[in-house]
C-alpha cells in the first residue's frame, strides 16, 4: 500500500498461454456447490496430502471436463460418480474427463487424492504452518473465480498441542490414533477460494468478546508478543465497521494470526498481520492501515464480494477507504485529509502516466502497482468524492444498504451504482461514468 508492501495480493487474471487446446477452459461449464478437504499438513516441511471431493453443476451443454486452476501436487486415484476418471495436470489446469457429458442442472461428485509441494501460499514459521490467498496451490479449486462462491468443509488431521485457524467454524476437535488430533471446519457462508485458508501450530493466544463478535489474537512469530497491546484497538474498529456497515461481525468471530515480516492478507475467518508493518506503524498510529484494512475486508470483500476481478475496486477501494474513514472516526478530520492527499497523489501519478484508467477497467496493466493504484487508491478516492458529491448521511445509509442487500453474495459495479442512487435519490449516471465505467459510458 504506502510502503509498497505485498499487501492483499492482487491478481494477475491472464490465463497462462495455451501450448494445445483444452475441452475447456478452466471453471468453464460448471459453478462448484461445495469443497470437502480431508488435509494432512506436514507442519515442518510445507508438504501435503490427503482427499478431496467436489461437487459441482452443471452450467454448459455437454459438459466433458471440469478444468480446474493449475497447482504443483500430484493428483491421482480420481473419481467422477465413484467411476474411476481420467486426469491430467499441466500449466493449463487440472482436467478431469467425465466418462458422459453432462447437461446443464446434472450435479457431478468428483474425488481425488493429492498430494506434494504447494507452489506458493504456505509459509512455515517457527510455530506452525498458515496459508494466505493461493488457496488452489494446497487444493484443488478455482483461484480466480471470486464469484463461483461454495461451501468448503476442511478436515485438519494435526499434530496433538497444535492450535488451528480454519474457514467458518471449528464444530469438532477428535483425538485420534499415532497422536493426531481431526480439527474439522465448516464455512458459515459461502465463501470465494481465494478467501480459503487455514493455520496450524503452537500459537500463544487471546481472546477478547465485542458485542458485535468475538475476537482471537494468535501469535506464529515464536517470538514473545503482547497480543493484546498489539491489537488493542481492533475491537473499536469492530464497531466502528459494524455501524457503518449495519451488520455485525460477519460469522460472528474473527482472528488475527500475527506472523513474522510484513505480510498483510485477509481470509475469510482470519487475517495474517505481519508483525512488523505493526512495529513500524507503531511509530505513526495515525496512519496505521493494516488492522483496519484486513478487518474492513470482512465485510467489504468477503461478504460482499466482486463477481470478477474486473471490478476488484469494490473490494480493495473499499477496504482502502474504510482506513481513512476509521482514522477521521478516531483521530479526526487532519488524519482523513492525509489519507485522502495519498490518494490524490496517487492518482496524479497515474495521470502523468497515462494510466488513469477507470475503476472497472478490464485491460491489462503493466505493473501490480498501477493496478493496485487504479482499485485501491482511485477506488478510495472515488468513494470519498462520492460522499462529498452526494452528503454524508445518505452515502453511509447507501453503504449501509449495499452492504447488507449483499452480505454473501457477489457483486457488480451495476449493484452500487443502484444502492447509491436509491439512497441519494439521485441519477449518478455521470460521476459513475467518470469515474468507474469510462467516458462512453460502456463498462469496457
Ligand atoms: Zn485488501
Amino acid at each position: 500500500m504506502r510502503t509498497g508492501v505485498v499487501a492483499c495480493f492482487t491478481i494477475c487474471t491472464a490465463m497462462l498461454a495455451s501450448a494445445a487446446p483444452l475441452a475447456a477452459q478452466t471453471g468453464e461449464g460448471f459453478q462448484v456447490e461445495r469443497y470437502g478437504v480431508e488435509l494432512r499438513p506436514d507442519l515442518a516441511s510445507g508438504a501435503v496430502s490427503g482427499r478431496e471431493t467436489i461437487t459441482i453443476e452443471a452450467t454448459g451443454a455437454d459438459l466433458r471436463a471440469l478444468v480446474f486452476s493449475p497447482n504443483a501436487l500430484t493428483i491421482s486415484d480420481a473419481l467422477v460418480d465413484r467411476e474411476p476418471a481420467a486426469v491430467t495436470s499441466g500449466e493449463d489446469g487440472i482436467v478431469f474427463s467425465l466418462p458422459r457429458a453432462k447437461q446443464p442442472g446434472a450435479a457431478v461428485e468428483l474425488s481425488f487424492a493429492f498430494s506434494g509441494f504447494p507452489k506458493r501460499g504456505v509459509t512455515l514459521t517457527p510455530a506452525g504452518m498458515h496459508t494466505g490467498y493461493f488457496a488452489c496451490d494446497w487444493m484443488v479449486c478455482l483461484q480466480n473465480a471470486p464469484g463461483d462462491k461454495a461451501d468448503l468443509e476442511l478436515d485438519l488431521f494435526l499434530p496433538q498441542g497444535s492450535d488451528s485457524l480454519g474457514v467458518g467454524e471449528r464444530y469438532a476437535t477428535l483425538d485420534l490414533p499415532g497422536a493426531l488430533v481431526l480439527h474439522r471446519y465448516r464455512s458459515l457462508a459461502e465463501t470465494s477460494p481465494y478467501l480459503f485458508g487455514f493455520a496450524a501450530g503452537d500459537y500463544p493466544a487471546e481472546t477478547v468478546e465485542t458485542p458485535q463478535g468475538t475476537l482471537h489474537y494468535l501469535n506464529a512469530t515464536g517470538e514473545p508478543a503482547d497480543l493484546s497491546d498489539l491489537f488493542a484497538q481492533t475491537p473499536e474498529m469492530v464497531a466502528f465497521f459494524a455501524q457503518r456497515s449495519g451488520l455485525d461481525l460477519p460469522g460472528g468471530s474473527y482472528a488475527q494470526l500475527l506472523v513474522p515480516g510484513r505480510e498483510a492478507q485477509e481470509t475469510m475467518s482470519f487475517s495474517l498481520i505481519g508483525k512488523g508493518e505493526l512495529d513500524r506503524e507503531r511509530e505513526d498510529p495515525s496512519s496505521a492501515w493494516i488492522i483496519a484494512h484486513e478487518l474492513a475486508h470482512q465485510w467489504w470483500g468477503n461478504a460482499v464480494t466482486t463477481q470478477t476481478w474486473r471490478d476488484f475496486w469494490l473490494n480493495e477501494g473499499f477496504a482502502t477507504f474504510m482506513v481513512a474513514a476509521w482514522e477521521q472516526h478516531r483521530y479526526g478530520e487532519a488524519a482523513y485529509q492525509q489519507e485522502l492527499d495519498v490518494f490524490r497523489d496517487r492518482r496524479e501519478q497515474l495521470r502523468e502516466r497515462g494510466w488513469d484508467k477507470p475503476l472497472a477497467w478490464s485491460g491489462d496493466y503493466p505493473s501490480l502497482g498501477y493496478r493496485r493504484a487504479v482499485q485501491y487508491s482511485k477506488g478510495a478516492l472515488f468513494l470519498a468524492t462520492l460522499r462529498e458529491e452526494i452528503g454524508d448521511e445518505q452515502f453511509w445509509s447507501g453503504v449501509r444498504a449495499y452492504t447488507r442487500a449483499h452480505a454473501g453474495g457477489t457483486v457488480t459495479s451495476v449493484d452500487f451504482q443502484r444502492a447509491m442512487e436509491e439512497a441519494s435519490g439521485r441519477d449518478l449516471a455521470a460521476i459513475f461514468d467518470e469515474w468507474v465505467f469510462g467516458e462512453d459510458g460502456t463498462e469496457g
